[in-house]
């Protein structure tokens, strides 16, 4: 489809509307498919092209066959559903499934992808009632630590797991003998998919990782959690993820990918929850203000080796990051009321 619109494009300079159906008499394997799989190749094709067109994005790609495999149906009436073991997908059937928690609510879709493990899985999309949790009276700040994963601003300090780093380690080690096979194999003119031991270390890698971001997943879900249930108004910097992560060292990738799904997911669940997530201006000096009189130090003054400080000018003495997540809560307080007072001015 891809490819006949290009082809349209070059020739006539508009947008060919093209749909699987014409396609099922010449590759009849697409009868194989429910049809509503196709239908969402189609969306998702012609979103990749509005894009391109009207915001400007990349020209949509050709997917690899062999890549992030996937594929999502929509269910009607039932044609996807579960039970206690498995999943019913349209023309499949029922199909063994673990599922990790009770699902609530109307399935809407559902999204099988392989993972590069060799592993399936099933995502469900439901539609359901969110139940918002009780208030608690409490408003806490959140600092991105350096060598803690976060600081917050009653003092407590939430370090990385350390399975983390041990299997970071590993990954490391993994993937180094990983390219040793590779240059192996190229010595030896062979292709990497004829290589058996390329490919063995390969799925090795993928394991590791796959484990790797599970773990992660797991640790973020219930911190994420922990601090709605706990506070009403969460307070956090809103750094910018998109210049750090093209850090090249693996372990700090790691850790601000993770902070970007954690802010994420306090995003979404404060949402769900009826809890308040404000996102403090990356600009706004959170390290360099003293907590207790709001003196401000030079970046000189506070250089970034120096974890505990006094002030020169009420003389409290400060940790370093607990002082920034106290700021940060007080900013985010700030703009909180703002914005209340702005809606209740408005109305
Ligand atoms: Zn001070």
């Amino acid at each position: 489809m891809l490819s006949d619109k290009v082809d349209h494009y070059n020739e006539h300079k508009t947008e060919l509307k093209n749909t699987p159906a014409h396609y099922k008499k010449e590759f009849d394997w697409l009868k194989e498919v429910d049809s509503l799989a196709l239908a969402n190749v189609q969306q998702n094709l012609r979103a990749a092209y509005n894009k391109f067109f009207k915001q400007g994005a990349g020209f949509p790609k050709f997917k690899k066959k062999g890549h992030r495999d996937s594929y999502t149906t929509n269910n009607q009436k039932g044609t996807v559903a579960i039970t206690d073991s498995t999943v019913k997908l349209p023309k499949i059937g029922h199909i063994k499934a673990k599922f990790p928690a009770m699902i609530n609510g109307l399935i809407k879709s559902s999204t099988v992808s392989k993972e590069p493990t060799g592993k399936y899985f099933v995502s469900l999309l439901v539609e359901t009632i969110a139940t918002t949790l009780p208030k608690t009276h409490s408003n806490i700040g959140i600092d991105l630590g350096l060598t803690d994963f976060i600081v917050l601003s009653d003092g407590t300090r939430v370090a990385n797991p350390k399975f983390l780093s041990k299997l970071q380690s590993k990954l490391a080690r993994e993937q180094k003998i990983l390219t040793k096979r590779r240059a192996v194999a190229k010595a030896n003119q062979r292709k990497l998919s004829d290589s058996r031991n390329y490919q063995k270390q390969k799925l090795k890698v993928a394991k590791v990782y796959e484990r790797i971001t599970n773990c992660r997943k797991d640790f973020l879900h219930k911190l994420s959690f922990t601090l709605i249930k706990n506070h009403d108004v969460i307070a956090i910097e809103d750094l910018n993820v998109k210049g750090m992560v093209k850090n090249k060292k693996l372990a700090k990738a790691i850790s601000d990918s993770s902070w970007s799904t954690f802010t994420t997911m306090l995003n979404y669940k404060a949402e769900w929850y009826g809890k308040t997530l404000i996102k403090v201006d990356r600009w706004y000096p959170s390290s360099k203000t003293c907590s207790n009189c709001n003196h401000l130090l030079t970046k000189a003054e506070l250089p970034l080796s120096v974890r505990i400080w006094n002030c020169p000018s009420c003389q409290q003495k400060h940790d370093r990051d607990i002082n920034a997540s106290i700021n940060i809560l007080n900013e985010g307080l700030r703009l909180a009321t703002l914005k209340t007072v702005g809606t209740t001015g408005l109305a």
